[in-house]
């Protein structure tokens, strides 16, 4: 079985899905692996390092030629994939959906890793854990080389710097890491999400939890541990409750997200200018259509004397261990359903059917169908 590694196409991706470690491991599990000139540029990887680890190095064409897997960080780009061959990736499904039918049309099978499930067996393969630990650490740093003071309290000869007062809002694996880096930087740290069950995780990482505590019957958590979308009351009082928090904030750091929806709208305008100049949000969901109003992605926007941090593709500003945890995520997904005797995986129900996007010329994936 022939694994390909392209060279990601999308401006400012430099991530690769690949390293030299995962290279050697495919090689062990009997695959062969080609992997495309300058994939790994980006993440600071040599051609000849993938060389070292046993895959061949050649254009797009050559790599491609017979592969029976294609690896990918973003989707590949549906032109000259073999048909037939299977098609590992972050396929951003809602948001690319024609490239879906693209994939559809070309007859090949394309798994959406970020639909992996939910499940304990699956962590090791969940790039959206991977990635989002890292987005939430550089958020902060993030914030920081903006922030025009220091996170930590200091007492010098010249006086006093007071501690930074950081908030997050979302505390999914990027919130929880957002909030350890703040708290290793000597921030005060609070934090607020929908689900009930985040409140012992932020007291267990010594920041201070906001919650709307008057509204009753609001789980706020859906299926697979995901946030729902909130009733309108709920909104209004979580919109309530932050007013008053924000508007003693130095930095607040945004991740909420809804999947298969757009971000939900966190902070307005209003609130964004009740901020003392100087201030600092990062948006983690700009590119959802972001939680900030006035976010914009790819810039940094000034707005009522508050910096709006608005990176794309946050991880990819990590790229060398982004893509180190990537690949793993990819290697851990295909050596673990990897069929010795037939030489290639073999994909189990529960897993194969909630990333499977496409098979035999056809959309197959349930949340696309049932999203049509
Ligand atoms: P996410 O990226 O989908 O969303 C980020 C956070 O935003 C979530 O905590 C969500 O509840 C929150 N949020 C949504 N709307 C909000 C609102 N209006 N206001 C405030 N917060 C809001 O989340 P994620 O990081 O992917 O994590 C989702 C869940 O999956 C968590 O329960 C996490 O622990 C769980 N998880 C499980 C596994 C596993 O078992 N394999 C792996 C990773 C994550």
């Amino acid at each position: 079985m022939k694994i390909a590694v392209l060279r990601e196409t999308v401006p400012g991706e430099a991530r690769v899905a690949a390293t030299p470690e995962t290279v050697k491991k495919f090689v062990a599990l009997g695959a062969t692996v080609a992997v495309e000139a300058g994939a790994g540029d980006g993440a600071s990887i040599a051609d000849a390092a993938f060389a070292e680890a046993g895959a061949s190095v050649g254009d797009r064409a050559a790599v491609l030629a017979d592969a029976g897997i294609v690896l990918g960080v973003q989707g590949p780009v549906p032109e000259g994939l073999p048909r037939g061959a299977m098609v590992a990736a972050g396929l951003n499904p809602f948001g690319e959906r024609a490239r879906v039918d693209a994939y559809a049309a070309a007859g090949v099978e394309a798994l959406a890793m970020e639909f992996m499930p939910r499940i304990t067996r699956a962590q090791s393969m969940d790039i959206l854990s991977s990635q989002s630990n890292l987005s939430g650490y550089k958020a902060v740093l993030d914030a920081a080389a903006e922030y025009g003071r220091a996170f930590p309290m200091m007492m010098t000869a010249a006086g006093t710097v007071s501690a930074a007062r950081v908030f997050v809002m979302g505390v999914g694996v990027a919130g929880l890491q957002a909030i350890a880096t703040a708290r290793r930087l000597g921030a005060q740290v609070s934090a607020t999400d929908v689900r009930a069950a985040t409140k012992e995780q932020i007291l267990s990482l010594g920041a201070k939890p906001i919650f709307v505590e008057a509204v009753k019957g609001i789980e706020g958590e859906g299926t697979g541990g995901y946030a729902t979308e909130m009733s309108d009351e709920y909104k209004a009082a979580q919109a309530e409750l932050v007013s008053s928090h924000i508007a003693k904030q130095d930095i607040v750091i945004t991740t909420a997200l809804i999947p298969g929806r757009p971000a939900p709208r966190l902070i307005s305008d209003a609130q964004v200018a009740s901020m003392r100049p100087g201030s600092v949000i990062v948006d983690l969901a700009v590119e959802q259509g972001g939680n900030v109003e006035g976010a914009v992605a790819g810039e940094v926007v000034v707005r009522h004397g508050v910096k709006i941090v608005g990176h794309r593709n946050v991880p990819s500003r990590l790229a060398a261990d982004a893509s180190a945890l990537f690949a793993r995520n990819l290697f851990n997904f295909l050596s673990a359903f990897w069929d010795k005797e037939a030489g290639r995986p073999v994909l189990d129900e529960e897993i194969g059917d909630a990333i499977r996007l496409t098979k035999d010329g056809q959309v197959v994936n349930p949340r696309l169908l049932g999203a049509a």
